[in-house]
């Protein structure tokens, strides 16, 4: 089987290339990565890998010539692929809209036209919205609340219409928050255990009661490949880990295993 992972320069997707890599995923022969090489990336995290088994295109889902070269000879791509930071959807839409909705347009078209075998798409639990308690499952309602959650059920919402009208074979998983080497520094665990190394304080939204699950990164690459062999046609899957803790216990147990004090905690207004 031969495996398009897009977004491979990216913390999750890089994952799953170092799993590969790593001879975790023995069904899979060998992976293309395509990347536009954003701020976001990290090319290094995957350098080191490249040669016979794995191989790398530098390009954008949404440009419609990259996406037919990186899917020619493929069998099931992945779409990690994406912009991806809450904060930087609030300042500028327009990238989340293009990247995270047309890209996936532009993706899906290819696959239908060179009849692809699978296409996974790598969605987030953030089209949920917020709930007061309890959980969610895959038939709870949908309510994004940012520019980027809402570009993301965008590109659900392609995914889907892909698979009814052309019967194209898609599945999408909707993961918790994730945490492991590589995430980009603007995240919240990163960012807590930089700033407090180069002594800035940590900014906590609101209040900080917020809860949200985490799962390892090389849980959620684990996750994939269980949904790349046995996902069905036309399904949706969570991915979650049971693991819940609000935004300030995250920051304080952060702080308290860096052996600081909570004065280095800034409260500011909610997005
Ligand atoms: P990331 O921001 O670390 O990486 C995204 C990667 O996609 C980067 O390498 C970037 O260069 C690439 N990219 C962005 N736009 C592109 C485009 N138009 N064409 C080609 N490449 C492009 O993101 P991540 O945290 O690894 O997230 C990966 C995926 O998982 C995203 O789709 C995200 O929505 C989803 N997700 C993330 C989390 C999380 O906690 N990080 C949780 C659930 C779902």
């Amino acid at each position: 089987m031969k495996v398009l992972i897009t977004g491979g320069a990216g913390f999750m997707g890089s994952t799953f290339v170092e799993q590969f890599a790593a001879n975790q995923f023995p069904e899979i022969e060998s992976v293309r990565v395509l990347d536009a090489l954003t701020y976001a990336s990290n090319f290094t995290r995957i350098e080191k890998f490249l040669g016979k088994r794995i191989s790398f295109q530098h390009g954008d889902i949404t440009d419609e010539r990259m996406a037919f070269k990186a899917l020619s000879g493929i069998d099931i791509c992945v779409n990690y692929a994406a912009e991806t930071h809450v904060d930087n959807s609030i300042i500028d839409p327009n990238k989340f809209v293009i990247a995270n909705s047309v890209g996936v347009g532009v993706l899906l078209n290819a696959s239908k036209e060179i009849g692809l075998k699978k296409f996974v798409q790598i969605s987030t639990d953030e089209v949920y919205g917020e709930i007061k308690k309890g959980e969610w499952n895959e038939n709870s309602i949908i309510n994004p609340r940012s520019p980027y959650s809402a570009s993301k059920m965008s590109g659900e919402l392609m995914v889907n219409s892909f698979y009814a009208t052309y019967g194209l074979n898609t599945v999408i998983t909707r993961s918790c928050n994730n945490f492991g080497p590589g995430q980009h520094r603007e995240k919240l665990i990163p960012k807590t255990i930089l700033n407090l190394l180069e002594n800035k304080k940590i900014p906590v939204y609101g209040n900080g009661k917020n809860i949200r699950e985490w799962l390892h990164s090389v849980d959620h690459a684990r996750a994939t490949y269980q949904v790349i062999l046995h996902g069905k046609k036309g399904r949706t899957y969570n991915i979650g880990s049971g693991k819940r803790v609000s935004n300030i216990n995250l920051i304080k147990r952060i702080l308290k295993l860096m052996n600081r004090s909570e004065s280095n905690i800034e409260f500011i207004e909610d997005r």
